[in-house]
């Protein structure tokens, strides 16, 4: 380990830690614009410069030096604080005053820093340098020339992460521009990455561009329901509607990423028709009836079978279980969703948490299934045609009922994905907090509260689901069925 002091502070590190980094750890956090954490260090912007035991005449970027033993460093002394008031005025020079326009504007490091680090006046009198505004690099990126301050995070992004170069820099000095490859526009099915890490608003999403100031939405911390890989991310929306996901960083699971299909599938969960409160036998009824028939039909649960989602939470199945358990049904099955995965981060599995419901005692529709009197499926999830033959009743439990919904005897409102609260465990193990971006609106009761009611519990509280399914099926460090708390 080697130690060192950063402003009067003393910190040990492991060799090779850079001093940006070391700073972090002491939640000092020391500004940059060309590095960021999941692509290498290219030290081209200078605005992480520090001092180091003492010398103002030479500073040091922090973002490639390592620490040394007994170092002392000094971020904000009165040198450091000089040279990044150069840096911004610097930068600032042929900047566009735009921020009114520009969809950067307050999740913006360089309005930011503006605010933190410059010096609030500027000495250019001269004709600001003119660049290509308005670039399409695909039909998901567009690119303004000008706002741009070249810290190459796009290009490398492609040349690191993705092993590609559809973009690159041409010309040099003040001439210098991002520019597309010879191979026209990006193809890249992770291109709107580099949106996300261009630390001004030189790449906009054609699909986010002009919806919504972000100052106006709100955002919930969770994961994305198109895929097993369940990367981390942050939902937006507007007025009960979702207008974006982007990623979160989770080293373990996407770093900084995701893919762009994920991305822009938060409009599917923005339904307009949907299941408002319970039907029997096409008639409206209320829930204690609908549940009450349930009862009824189910029976000793002999012939039944129970199909649930493996987009439910695992606090959902564990009341779909709990509830089977306790009516003699056997046949317990997950639904399976795939799409076209990929080697980096999209999985084939198309839902967020069948590893969750494997632990929880789910399987996977039989190839020969054994006939049915009746089957219950619980969630959204496509239905296996074979499994309707024949059936004495349906019951479905979803948000959109669809064709099925018309075959139902008793017919119960669901969540979607984005309106779930719980975990899901994902296909590396991991056992992830799912936040609710939407609310479902009136006629629609959590899912975990209608199989309670069913099973005739007493939880009152998630937390009270999540601690009988910790106690019913155990959830150790290696097979985690419950999120920790972050
Ligand atoms: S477009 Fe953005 S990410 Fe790319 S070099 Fe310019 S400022 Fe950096
Ligand atoms: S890889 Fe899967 S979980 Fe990650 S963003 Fe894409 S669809 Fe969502």
């Amino acid at each position: 380990m080697i130690k060192l002091t950063i402003d009067g502070q003393e910190v040990e590190v492991e060799p090779g830690t850079t001093i940006l980094e070391a700073a972090r750890t002491l939640g000092t956090e020391v500004p940059h614009y060309c590095y960021h954490q999941d692509i290498g260090i290219d030290g081209n912007c200078r605005i992480c410069l520090v001092e180091v035991n003492g010398n103002t005449d030479k500073l040091t970027i922090s973002c490639k030096q390592p620490c040394g033993e007994g170092m002392d460093v000094k971020t904000e002394s009165d040198a450091v604080v000089k040279a990044r008031k150069g840096v911004m005025e610097f930068l600032l020079i042929n900047h566009p005053l735009d921020c009114t326009i520009c969809d950067q504007a307050g999740e913006c490091p360089l309005q930011d820093y503006s605010y933190h680090y410059g010096s609030g006046d500027s000495r250019f009198v001269e004709q600001k340098r003119n660049k290509r505004k308005k670039v399409e690099f695909s039909d998901k990126v567009v690119f303004d020339g000008e706002r741009c301050i070249l810290c190459t995070r796009c290009t490398r992004f492609f040349e690191e992460v993705r092993d590609c170069r559809p973009i690159g820099v041409e010309n040099m000095g003040g001439k210098s521009t991002i520019t597309l490859g010879p191979n026209g526009p990006i193809e890249d099915p992770y291109q709107l990455n580099i949106v996300d890490i261009c630390p001004v608003g030189a790449l906009t999403s054609q699909d986010f561009r002009f919806k919504q100031r972000i100052w106006f939405m709100d955002f919930a911390e969770t994961v994305c329901p198109g895929c097993a890989k369940g990367c981390n991310i942050t939902a937006g929306a507007y007025q009960g509607k979702l207008l974006r996901f982007v990623p979160r960083r989770n080293p373990d699971v996407n770093k900084s990423w995701m893919c762009d299909d994920g991305r822009l599938s938060y409009d599917d969960y923005n339904i307009t028709e949907r299941t408002r409160g319970a039907k029997v036998a096409g008639a409206d009824a209320s829930f204690e009836e609908a549940l009450a028939k349930i009862g009824e039909l189910v029976g000793d649960g002999s012939g039944v079978a129970v199909l649930a989602s493996t987009s439910d939470t695992c606090e959902e199945l564990h009341a779909i279980r709990t509830w089977a358990g306790k009516v003699g049904v056997t046949h317990l099955w997950h639904g399976a969703e795939t799409w076209e995965g990929d080697d980096f981060l999209k999985e084939e599995d198309a839902t967020p948490n069948t590893a969750g419901a494997q632990r929880l005692g789910f399987t996977p529709v039989p190839t020969e299934a054994p006939s049915l009197r009746g089957l219950v499926v619980a969630g959204d999830c496509p239905v296996p045609p074979a499994l309707l033959a024949d059936l004495d009743f349906l019951v479905l439990q979803a948000p959109v009922a669809g064709e099925l919904g018309e075959a139902a005897m008793v017919l119960l409102p669901g969540l979607t994905r984005v309106e779930k609260k719980g975990t899901w465990v994902n296909c590396l193990g991991h056992a992830q907090k799912v936040q609710p971006a939407l609310e479902p609106g009136p006629g629609v009761r959590e899912d975990w509260e209608l199989w309670r009611d069913l099973a005739g519990e007493d939880w009152t509280t998630l937390k009270a689901v999540t601690r009988a399914m910790e106690a019913a099926s155990g959830s150790s460090s290696d097979t985690p069925l419950v999120a920790s708390e972050s």
